[in-house]
């Protein structure tokens, strides 16, 4: 698939999110059940979240310039922090608007007008999946508006039976659900910008040399963006090894995990220099 055919399922698909809101929020407060609208107004966050994400990723793809000397990746985290303070500006006004409950009647056409933007949203994560890049982080996103649809369409439909109450309730949980969403979210960005790596790379980047003949002396790496590391590492080689040669082995190992988007300082460093002579 072309990138311009990328951009066009995801424009579709932000169509069809679009259309899925309308719906709920419609639904919800024409035949008045608090949940729908409640899970509409999640809906149309969600949908600014989107649009802040990949105006982000347009702009963490350039290259690297006079002030971004590392290149422009951690913008990336423009998005999140957009997604964090669009979804906190939502949560806050349901929160008030939950606080001050009157009783009211709950029409059944409202969980029809739910189960149509659930229907839409569906639609829209099937196209966000094509597309490559922005798509999948999206799709998981827009996955939860349909956990949040079936909560909106059970709770409407049973209030329309048995009382306002157990709608009322579910707008309740689908309140309590954004505000994890908002916490989890915030913990993912302080993790993501704390320069955390797994161990498991650290390990992998450690092996490249060692099994070339390297011993490690000093080693340092951080994560960029997801999937992304910069670092550097001080390294000795073995004693049968000439200059030469440990300069040529180590910059073959910089070149090969720089294909594999690590980007490391490499330091070779003399033997005799270590053992204290
Ligand atoms: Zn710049």
């Amino acid at each position: 698939m072309t990138r311009s055919e990328e951009i066009k399922n995801a424009i579709y698909a932000l169509m069809f999110s679009a259309l899925g809101a309308l719906f709920k929020v419609y639904g919800g407060m024409r035949y008045s059940s608090e949940a729908v609208f409640v899970d509409g107004l999640t809906c149309i966050a969600g949908l600014f979240a989107g649009l802040s994400v990949i105006w982000w990723l347009r702009k963490a793809s350039m290259p690297p310039d006079e002030d971004h000397p590392y290149g422009h990746e951690r913008l990336l985290f423009g998005g999140v922090v957009h997604t964090i303070v669009i979804y906190s500006l939502v949560a806050g006004y349901i929160f008030f608007m939950l606080l001050h409950p009157k009783s009211y009647e709950v029409s059944p056409e409202a969980s029809i007008y739910a189960a149509i933007g659930v229907a839409f949203y569906a639609i829209a994560i099937a196209l966000y999946r094509r597309v490559t890049v922005a798509g999948s982080p999206i799709a998981i996103f827009t996955f939860s508006e349909i956990l949040e649809g079936v909560i909106s369409i059970t709770s409407s439909l049973l209030g329309s039976m048995w009382g306002y109450m157990i709608d009322y309730i579910g707008a309740w949980i689908i309140e309590a659900y954004l505000f994890v969403e908002i916490g989890q979210q915030s913990i993912e960005l302080i993790n993501m910008i704390s320069d955390r790596v797994s161990p498991k790379v650290k390990k992998y980047v450690e092996n490249e040399f060692r099994k070339r003949g390297f011993s490690i002396v000093n080693f340092r790496l951080r994560c960029v963006v997801p999937g992304k590391y910069q670092g550097d590492i001080s390294i000795v080689p073995e004693n049968d090894m000439s200059d030469d040669r440990a300069y040529e082995i180590a910059k073959e190992i910089q070149e090969r995990l720089l294909e594999s988007n690590i980007d490391l300082i490499v330091h070779v460093k003399r033997k005799n220099k270590y053992e204290g002579k």
